[in-house]
């Protein structure tokens, strides 16, 4: 195989306007697989429909973006079975709310994937007891706190068993105290080798887990490098600004 393949996630000269609006404005961006990418940037500057066309919940207008191999523009991928590959968390949980905390991880897993009820109910407890709340696992979601809520989204999107996690803005609807219980929940993750993409403000976080960070602003990628890179050189006249607004 030859090295280019090694990449899982391949963004390529991707452009996306709504309307008169350039939203995206031709981005390039590869992930190797295992690698965790922290995205950061202004508000609209477009991180969202860049993880967002990930898994095409936007269609681009140009460019390509390839996925384990498979590019989801093509009309011959199955843009659903590819999309089990990716799991995604949302600022906003959105949990179903008249569904307990395990069923919440089990519909899918029995729905999309086949497995019984007894299997994707196994899953689903070991995946609470992993994110450390396997005690709610009856209650509805309206009886958790907002991290509770947040981390039985991420239990239930590894409940897929996906290759690659997206995260946009996962701690941004928390109150403070709650961030950080979230984070562990992503850093342990990330020690376990999985594929992740986050969109975050949380800079100990990119700090402390990214292998690279990637500065967007007006629907471009202005700047990418190590997180030293950033906190210690950034060379672009736009990261330096933004950053100093949020350090
Ligand atoms: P970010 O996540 O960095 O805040 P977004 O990707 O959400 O930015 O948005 C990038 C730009 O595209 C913003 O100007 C936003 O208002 C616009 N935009 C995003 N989604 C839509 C949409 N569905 N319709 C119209 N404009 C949109
Ligand atoms: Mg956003």
């Amino acid at each position: 195989m030859c090295a280019a393949s090694q990449s899982i996630v391949d963004i390529r000269h991707v452009n996306k306007s709504f309307g008169a609006l350039k939203a995206l404005n031709n981005v390039s961006l590869s992930m190797n697989l295992g690698e965790k990418v922290v995205i950061i940037g202004p508000s609209g500057s477009g991180k969202s429909t860049l993880l967002r066309s990930i898994n095409k919940l936007e269609t681009v207008d140009s460019g390509s973006i390839i996925v384990d191999g498979q590019d989801i523009n093509d009309p011959k991928t199955d843009i659903n079975k590819l999309r089990m590959e990716l799991g995604m968390v949302f600022q906003s949980f959105n949990l179903f709310p008249h569904k307990t905390v395990l069923e919440n991880l089990t519909i899918a897993p029995v729905k999309l994937k086949g497995l019984s009820k007894a299997e994707a109910e196994a899953i689903g407890l070991k995946l609470l007891d992993k994110v450390g709340i396997k005690d709610k696992a009856h209650v509805y979601p309206s009886r958790l706190s907002g991290g509770q809520q947040q981390r039985v989204a991420i239990a239930r999107a590894l409940a897929m068993s996906p290759k690659i996690m997206l995260f946009d803005e996962p701690t941004s609807a928390l109150d403070p105290e709650m961030i950080g219980e979230v984070l562990d929940v992503m850093v342990t993750l990330a020690r376990e080798g999985m594929t992740m993409a986050v969109v975050t403000h949380e800079m100990g976080f990119a700090r402390e887990v990214a292998d690279r960070v990637v500065f967007m602003d007006h629907g471009a990628v202005i700047e990418q490098g190590t997180p030293e890179h950033f906190f210690t050189s950034p060379e672009n006249e736009r990261t330096k600004l933004f950053l100093s607004q949020i350090l």
